[in-house]
């Protein structure tokens, strides 16, 4: 099992983006008893070879503070949380922020004591635009807005990206290639041997949700099953339909 892993909020709202706070205990768990490690995105990316499953948020919901946080920490497991920063609670920003300004976000202090448990802070962009309706400009402004605004209030400097809603074009590719060490997307597949480093794939959550799938994690089902539900998505004519942020 070589896979990255999407997530957004961990609550039990049942909606589009929440993945249930037990399951999450269940599926750490599962990995635990399968010997498959949690490791960190320079840990996975590091070696062609290397087996494992890193963990990632997108967005910076207040859930991944509130409740995820607790059950990493009881599994001893690194993640990263992918914030885009117009959306923080706090901000001094009043921009819109497409698509998740009504969801209860995380404030500087909590992701401030994110980062003190271990936790990574990474790039999400700005207004989490869909990065292929904007401009070169446009898009070098997000990263750079993005950039101050992380250093200046946490002082960290993000190594990895992951564009919103999954969206990119070459144009956004080639621009996330001069700022991030790696670049995520949602295309639904586990990290293969090689990999464009400015599109790496992910696979959400959304799809491992029962106990079943969960199971077929790191057997060969789990092939049969990720083709079927790309296959699935692509018919509904949306390349992150499940996703909606
Ligand atoms: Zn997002």
């Amino acid at each position: 099992m070589r896979a990255i892993l999407t997530f957004h909020s961990i609550d039990d709202s049942g909606s589009i983006i929440s993945y249930p706070r037990k399951k999450f205990s269940t599926l750490l768990e599962k990995l635990r008893k399968s010997d498959i490690p949690i490791l960190s995105l320079d840990e996975i990316l590091a070696s062609p070879s290397k087996q494992g499953v890193a963990i990632t948020f997108d967005d910076g919901m207040r859930s991944v503070y509130k409740d995820a946080l607790p059950i990493l920490k009881e599994y001893n497991a690194p993640a990263h949380v992918f914030i885009a920063t117009a959306a923080i609670k706090n901000s001094d920003s009043s921009e819109q922020v497409i698509n998740i300004e009504d969801y209860d976000m995380l404030s500087w202090g909590e992701i401030e004591k994110l980062l003190a448990s271990g936790i990574q802070i990474e790039a999400h962009t700005h207004r989490h635009p869909d990065m292929r309706t904007i401009s070169r400009e446009q898009i070098l402004e997000e990263f750079h807005l993005s950039h101050e605004i992380l250093a200046s209030k946490i002082g960290v400097k993000p190594n990895y990206f992951a564009y919103p809603f999954g969206y990119h074009n070459q144009l956004a590719r080639d621009c996330a290639s001069e700022f991030y060490t790696a670049s995520l997307t949602t295309e639904l597949k586990p990290l293969p041997k090689s990999y464009d480093i400015a599109a790496i794939p992910r696979l959400d959550s959304f799809y491992f949700q029962t106990s079943k799938t969960i199971n077929k994690l790191d057997t060969p089902l789990m092939e049969v099953y990720l083709k079927l539900r790309n296959f699935m998505r692509n018919l509904k004519g949306s390349q992150c339909k499940a996703t909606a942020v």
